[in-house]
Parts: C-alpha cells; structure tokens; sequence
C-alpha cells in the first residue's frame, strides 16, 4: 500500500536554500538526560496566561502531579517531571528573547522518579468523545512543540464546527541544525503515527497530510514503513522541497494545499489545522501511556560542544546538563543560542532551563556566530524583499521602525513577519532585520493588550456607573411610593376623623350626648 500520493508539493514565494547542517546532531541514536538534583519549572511556558500555583514549599509531588492548573482557555497545566519536594515557588530567569523572569516551582528530585495514576491514558481512545479526548489532551498540558508553544487542545477545539478539512503534520523542520524532529520521526513513527490517528479522532477530520522534507530520507522510510503497518489511509506522506522556512505553518500549508493563508488569518480559517510531530508523539503518550508533558527531545548543536545529539530531557532541567551529556564544552565554545541559527536567540546563563518549547540549543564554537555589531547603512538593494516569504517589505518596514512609527509599521503589516530571518541572511549590510520586527511586534501586542486593558477598565467603570444609576432611580421609585402611600394614607385619616367628627356632631344634635370615641368606624 502506498501512502504517499503523488502531487507535486508547490513552492511558496521567497525563502532560502540553505546547508542543513544536521549530520553532527544526527550520528547517534536519541540519549537520555540524568534527572537533575533540582528543576526549575516555570509557570508559563505556553502562550496565554500563566498556570495557577498548586502547591506550596514543602509539598511531596510525584511525576506527573500537575504543579499549576491553567488559567482559562490560552493557558496550560504545568506537571512534575520527576518526583521529589517543592523547595520554593518565586521568580527565576526564564529562556526569552527578551531575558525575562517568570514565577518557577523549583522541585528537589528525591531519585525515586515515582509516578502519579494521572488518569489520562484510555487505550480504546474510540470509546472517548472528541472532546473528552480534547479535555485530556488540555490536561496533559500539551502545547504546540515546534517551538510556539500554543494549547494544542485550545487550537483543535470546535475542529468539526469550523470546517476542518484536514490535519497538517508539520514535519518539515526546515532550520539548519535542528534535528530533534528528524530523531524522533526515525526512532517513533509508531508512536507518531497513533498521535496522529487518535487527533484525527479528536478533531472529526478526513484525513492528515505529513509535509517532510525530501532530504530527510531515513525518517521517511521510518514513516513509510510505520504507515505500511498500520495500514491507515487517511494518514498521507508528501515530500517537499528543502526550501527554508517551508516549516512556517503558513508556508507548509500552502506547499501542501496550493491555497495560500490570508495574512491576517490562520490555516483554520480556509480548512487546515497544523501540529507538530513532536505534539503528535506527546499527545500519544498522554492518551495511551497516561503521562503527561513532562519531557521533550531536544538537539544540542555547534562547535562548541564535544559530542553533539538530540536528548530526551525533563522539563525544568539546567541547559548545563544537557551541555553536560554532550561531554561539555569545547575550548573557545562562545555563545549559546536556544533554537537554530535563523531564529534562535541568545541565552546568557546557562542555568536556565530547558522548557517545553526548548527544540534545540545551538553552542557556538569559533567563528561560528554570526557578527551584528557592525550593521552598515541599508542600500536599498532590494534583496530583503525577494526572500521574504510573508511577502512584506522589509527595508521600509526597517525605516519606519527605526524612524519609531510603529503605527505605519503595523499598517505595512509587520504583524504577519514570521521572524524567518531570510531578510537577515541576505542583508549586505548586515542590518539585524529581524530583530527590528520582533521589537515591533511585541511594542505592538503590549500597546494592544494596554489598550484592551483600558477599554476594560472603561467598561467596568460604566457598567458600575450604570449599576448606580439604576440602583438610584430603584431607590427613587421606593421613596416616592412610600410618600404616596403616607400622603394617601394621611388623606384617608383626615377624611375618617372628618367623618367621625360629623357623625358626632350629629349624634350630640340628635340626643345631646357624645358618642363612643370609635362610633361610626
Ligand atoms: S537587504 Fe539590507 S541593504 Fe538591502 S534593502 Fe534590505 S535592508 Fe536595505
Ligand atoms: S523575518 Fe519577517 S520580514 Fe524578514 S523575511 Fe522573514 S517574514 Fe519577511
């Protein structure tokens, strides 16, 4: 049976032939990180809002045991990696661009490793509804692996209701030296391909389409023959071509389908959902081995290590380990970068750990690291723009940046960059591009959220102004009621004593004495 069809993958505009760089990573078989004595775990490693703290110092947790629940729809759980005691909770460095900190549960492993019943696994996964499957998928705290990091059950919820034609696997991994996808597409297609089977389940979608890329030979024939067994045909494989960033969701899909995504919208919004063959994998081992996301795959590259390999690594453990079990560093290692050379950034400690969106960590050996510090004068040569695959115009997005008009930034649609880099690369005067966008980006979503906080405010305050106001025409029609009620009241008195008065006076005429005070009432 033959489960790749023959299509020929389309191209997308821009983008860049480049040396894989991959075959360092890739001569050795997947190796195991030691737990570490201590991790740290940070609370928000997912896109959306950070988990809510389940315990306190002092706490025993197993493996498994979720550490913070999340907080609303964007967000995810956090788990335990190993076993072992909470030794605080507070603010540690986390891997950012930006070099920022987050609230961390820091866990003292006690070596046992021993495992909580999490209650996820359900081996007749068919028995379950798509969204009971969806709900422990979300429990599991499974985000997007291929480095975005966003709910994976929060991006299949409603699948069937918005039209899902098809699942898109991302297998792609077109950046140089990454190679944690390739590794575990080799060593786990099995495995990959029941994760896909069972998001089939949990979406009511058709079918799925694998994007690989051609070069990546042995796991294809891993994949071929994982499909050959299984035998399910609504899972197909298709080869394309080793174009960089055709790993972008945006570019895979299109490759794909032929259909291009809009700009300022999503693959779901003409049919597509795409996920990572690492999310695949994850979500097979939540539903059918019952654990959650506590470990990923991971590729240590460069120069600047001894024995260089992808490693499956618990969460929350040191990058030192990890550099560790590649034999450490080499003698004039110099930098170390989390991601690949096209949209990795610099990492300046490297006690910080790995998280779930850690796919490789590049150590730079000599002459490996690319200089920025000597960016010239842009020339307008016009390069920028012919490798841009979201088809901007970086050069003037540059300008208006740097000029500090964020607003004309925004309006040249600096939000559908996709931090490539490709403009980067081609730049003869090695102008950091990129870096400008990202700045611009992240001013941009800041000046929204500010000002979504404000409309919020705005409106909580005239929500209360309202409530006050009816709160105060309700007491308004209270008091004049009861005045109504004393002033009719009064009314009918007077004309009672009046009555009383007259029938007195009367009853003294006709007998000449006084009646009973009550008489006549
Ligand atoms: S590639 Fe660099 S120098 Fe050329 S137009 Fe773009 S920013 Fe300017
Ligand atoms: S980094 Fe942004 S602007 Fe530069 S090529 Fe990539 S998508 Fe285009």
């Amino acid at each position: 049976m033959e489960h790749h069809d023959k299509i020929m993958p389309r191209r997308f505009r821009g983008g860049l032939k480049l040396l894989p760089n991959k075959i360092q990573s890739t001569l050795t078989p997947i190796r195991h990180v030691p737990i570490p004595d201590r991790l740290v775990i940070p609370l928000c490693q997912h896109i959306g809002r950070e988990a809510i703290p389940l315990v306190k110092a002092g706490d025993k947790v197993l493996k498994g045991q979720p550490l913070g629940a999340a907080d609303g729809h964007v967000s995810a759980p956090v788990h335990a990696p190993t076993s072992g005691t909470v030794e605080s909770i507070g603010m540690h460095p986390i891997p950012h661009p930006g070099g920022l900190s987050a609230l961390c549960v820091v866990l003292r492993a006690d070596g046992k490793d021993q495992a909580i019943d999490t209650g996820l696994a359900c081996l007749d996964y068919l028995s379950l509804s798509p969204e009971e499957i969806q709900d422990r998928i979300q429990r599991a705290g499974i985000t997007g692996l291929g480095g975005a990091m966003y709910p994976t059950a929060t991006k299949m919820s409603k699948a069937e209701d918005r039209g899902i034609k098809a699942l898109i696997i991302n297998a792609a991994e077109c950046e140089p030296i990454i190679s944690c996808d390739d590794m575990l597409m080799r060593e786990h297609a099995d495995e990959l391909i029941t994760g896909i089977q069972i998001m089939l389940h949990a979406m009511s979608t058709p079918r799925a389409l694998i994007g690989i890329e051609r070069d990546k030979r042995r796991a294809i024939t891993a994949l071929e023959k994982a499909l050959a067994r299984i035998g399910d045909e609504r899972i197909v494989l298709r080869k394309i071509y080793s174009i960089y960033p055709a790993g972008g969701e945006r570019q895979l899909v299109q490759v794909l389908t032929g259909q291009e995504v809009p700009h300022d919208g999503f693959p779901q919004d003409i049919g597509y959902l795409s996920q990572n063959v690492g999310t695949a994998l994850a979500i097979k081992h939540a539903l059918i081995d019952g654990q959650p996301l506590i470990s990923r795959i991971t590729t240590v590259a460069g120069k600047g290590v001894h024995l260089p390999g992808n490693f499956e690594v618990r969460l929350g453990t040191p990058i030192a380990d990890l550099v560790a079990a590649c034999g450490g560093y080499r003698d004039g290692a110099e930098a170390l970068v989390m991601g690949g050379p096209m949209m990795g950034f610099s990492l300046t400690d490297d006690r910080l750990p790995v998280i779930k969106g850690t796919n490789c960590i590049a150590v730079a050996g000599p002459g490996e690291l690319e200089q920025t510090d000597f960016a010239m004068p842009c020339i307008r040569c016009g390069k920028c723009a012919q490798v841009c695959p979201a088809h901007l115009q970086p050069e003037e997005l540059y300008w208006q940046i740097k000029g500090g008009d964020l607003d004309k930034a925004a309006r040249l649609s600096v939000d559908a960059c996709i931090e490539c880099g490709c403009c980067d690369y081609v730049c003869p005067s090695h102008i950091p591009l990129a870096q400008y966008f990202r700045y611009a980006k992240s001013e941009l979503s800041a000046r929204d959220r500010q000002q979504q906080k404000a409309q919020l405010a705005k409106h909580r305050f005239e929500d209360r102004k309202a409530r006050i106001r009816i709160g105060e025409d309700a007491r308004q029609a209270r008091l004049t009621a009861r005045k109504k009620r004393l002033a009719e009241g009064s009314q009918q008195e007077r004309e009672r004593q009046i009555a009383a008065s007259v029938q007195r006076a009367q009853a003294k005429a006709d007998t000449g004495t006084e009646p009973d005070k009550d008489f006549g009432q």
